[in-house]
């Protein structure tokens, strides 16, 4: 059943919320424009300055939130599972892709402060370590790193240098990654919460404004997950799961060159990431194209496997709920719609080469080696088997032999060190006062007595340092049950299985109301006989009417699309280049010319027929 899972194909999921109206879009009278109706996953959105006739535009996704929504509502929902999957051992990303100010940056971190408004980044914090600490026979080493992309320009938000930039690398078995770039190995929910607050505050500083600056920059939290398990052929085997936590720079067309004072070299960048992203996605879902455009930028690049690769990945499309970002909200909706096509194939990273976790396994082997060989484990034999014995007797948990262990480390090292000093005092002493040596003598014997007592501390120094190492390492690697702990009660944890399973029956609701939706449509084109002319002239009115409806819809599409090309073509005779050149909007340029000779085709033969005659 697991290699079905992992070789089988998965459709991005891909999900909008819409934030509530804000206080300013209230007093200054905006009407509601977008309708979300929950049950079924559809948002309906209506143009504000629509011309007679003209229908609202209606959307499908594979969940739709609602201002009313909860944080904790859309994470049981979409992305628990995903974690989960990860923490199996497979890739995932989460996107949040929209205008600025529509709530990318409320959905994937939230406030901190308060626990009903903490996004998706830190309930994955909490999910992670919960399920490490509740994991039976497996070891975990979780680490984090954080980066952000801007002007095309890769910074580590963790790096002591920030004026380092990095590079793209590729490595032909792991993929594209980040060549030095740091990441820091978690033991806790609040040491992963320090990493990210730390690399949210070098992304402030820097910036005179915070809002414009996060507007036009990505922003990539990953965290890598290992757990090494023995298998069921006896072998230890070892997961990697690399989850990407992604906010992207708003969607807005950036207005033209120069209004935010660049250079336009600058401005043409600002935006080349989110151009290629929707290339890529165009690439991936029209069917056509042989050449996925990657490479075009580093977002894309570095994203490689999230987007028709071997991740499992969710889109979160977030909206504005008034009139005035009508054009911004059909644009998101559409490019929502679009990256729902992408197939992605999920596998199992399993044993890949160079994993941390046998970094560290292999590193805590040799430091126990090294102490055994000082004799700073001896008495750790005789422990552990009376802390088995414990075990057996159900008088102590494995956690407090554990703890038993450490000090008797320290204790043990404390011992021997103090019984060799002690001798060495003695024979010293015993030195001093031998009167039946000369003064010469006695002074060189002493002298090397003293030498002999410098080198035990410095050993003992040397040994101090080698067992903080040791014990450092060993508490990385987390073990569920021992240096993790599990510290919800059964009636927190009852509350949790319950909101799950709601949150699933839920989703499956949503499922089958789209598919009864989607079977209502195909039987009644299927549908020939009828009982009598009465009903045949309804079924074929209300077909008819469902046809005219999506004819509508369909050309409005078209009309959008036009409108569409037209605003990136003037763009770019604005900025003076030419549209064959490199630049990524160039591409998107191509497929909707494309698209639009698709559409002059009718027109077109009309055309030819009419001179044939
Ligand atoms: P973005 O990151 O897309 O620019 P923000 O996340 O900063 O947008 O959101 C803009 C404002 O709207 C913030 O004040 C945020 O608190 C608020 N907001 C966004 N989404 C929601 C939501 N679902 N519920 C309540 N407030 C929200
Ligand atoms: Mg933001």
């Amino acid at each position: 059943m697991a290699s079905k899972a992992r070789s089988s194909s998965e459709a991005l999921k891909v999900v909008a919320r819409c934030r509530p109206m804000s206080r300013k879009e209230e007093a200054a009278g905006y009407e509601r424009i977008l309708d979300m109706d929950v049950k079924l996953g559809q948002v309906t959105i209506r143009n504000p300055r629509a011309s007679p006739g003209e229908l609202p535009k209606t959307f499908t996704f594979d969940a739709v939130y609602d201002a009313s929504s909860k944080q904790a509502d859309l994470y049981d929902e979409t992305v628990r599972p995903l974690i989960d999957s990860v923490l199996q051992g497979f890739n995932g990303t989460i996107f949040a892709y929209g205008q600025t100010g529509t709530g990318k940056t409320y959905t994937m971190q939230g406030a901190w402060a308060e626990p009903e408004k903490r996004g998706i980044i830190p309930i994955s914090f909490e999910h992670i370590f919960t399920h490490i600490s509740r994991s039976q026979n497996q070891q975990y080493l979780v680490r984090a790193s954080y980066l952000e992309i801007y002007q095309e320009e890769i910074r580590d938000l963790l790096a002591k240098d920030q004026n380092k930039k990095l590079e793209l690398k590729e490595n032909p078995e792991t993929g594209v990654y980040i060549k030095d770039l740091s990441s820091f190995v978690t033991k806790n929910v609040k040491e992963i919460e320090h990493v990210m607050n730390l690399g949210s505050q070098t992304r402030s500083v820097g910036s005179t404004n915070m809002n414009e600056y996060s507007s036009r920059s990505h922003a990539i939290f990953l965290i890598t997950i290992e757990c090494s398990e023995t298998g069921l052929d006896g072998e230890e085997h070892i997961r990697v799961g690399k989850l990407n936590l992604v906010d992207l720079a708003g969607s807005e067309r950036q207005s033209k060159m120069g209004a935010h004072g660049e250079r336009p070299k600058e401005a043409s960048k600002i935006n080349l990431s989110l151009s290629a992203l929707g290339n890529v996605i165009s690439a991936l879902v029209d069917g056509k194209s042989t050449h996925i455009p990657y490479r075009d930028s580093k977002l894309t690049r570095l994203l490689q496997d999230s987007l028709g690769g071997n991740a499992k990945t969710i889109m979160v499309a977030t909206l504005g709920p008034a009139s005035h970002s009508y054009d911004e909200s059909l644009s998101t909706l559409r490019f929502a719609n679009r990256a729902k096509n992408i197939k992605n194939k999920p596998r199992v990273n399993e044993d890949p080469k160079d994993t941390l976790l046998r970094e560290f396994q292999e590193e805590i082997v040799r430091l126990k080696a090294q102490l055994e060989k000082r004799g700073m484990l001896g008495k750790k034999r005789r422990r552990s088997s009376r802390r088995k014995k414990a075990v057996d007797g159900e008088s102590t948990t494995e956690n407090e032999g554990e703890d038993d262990n450490e000090d008797g480390l320290e204790k043990n090292m404390e011992n021997y060190l103090k019984e060799q000093k002690e001798r060495l005092e003695e024979e010293k002493a015993a030195i001093q006062d031998d009167h039946s040596l000369v003064s010469e003598e006695k002074q060189k014997l002493l002298e090397e007595k003293e030498k002999m007592i410098e080198d035990l501390r410095k050993e003992q120094e040397a040994t101090e340092l080698l067992a903080t190492k040791y014990k450092a390492m060993e508490s990385k690697l987390l073990i569920g049950g021992r240096n993790i702990m599990d510290h919800t009660n059964e009636q927190q944890k009852m509350l949790e299985l319950k909101r799950q399973e709601i949150a699933e029956q839920k989703r499956r609701e949503r499922e089958m109301q789209q598919e009864m939706l989607l079977r209502d449509e195909e039987t009644m084109e299927l549908r020939e006989t009828y009982t009598s002319l009465q009903q045949e002239v309804e079924i074929k009115t209300k077909k008819l009417k469902k046809l005219y409806a999506k004819l509508q819809a369909v050309k409005a599409e078209i009309q959008d699309q036009h409108d569409e090309y037209i605003r990136v073509r003037q763009d770019l005779e604005e900025r003076g280049r030419d549209p064959a050149e490199q630049d990524p909007r160039a591409l998107h340029l191509e497929r909707l010319m494309h698209l639009d000779s698709i559409l002059e085709r009718p027109a077109a033969s009309r055309v030819r027929k009419s001179r044939s005659w």
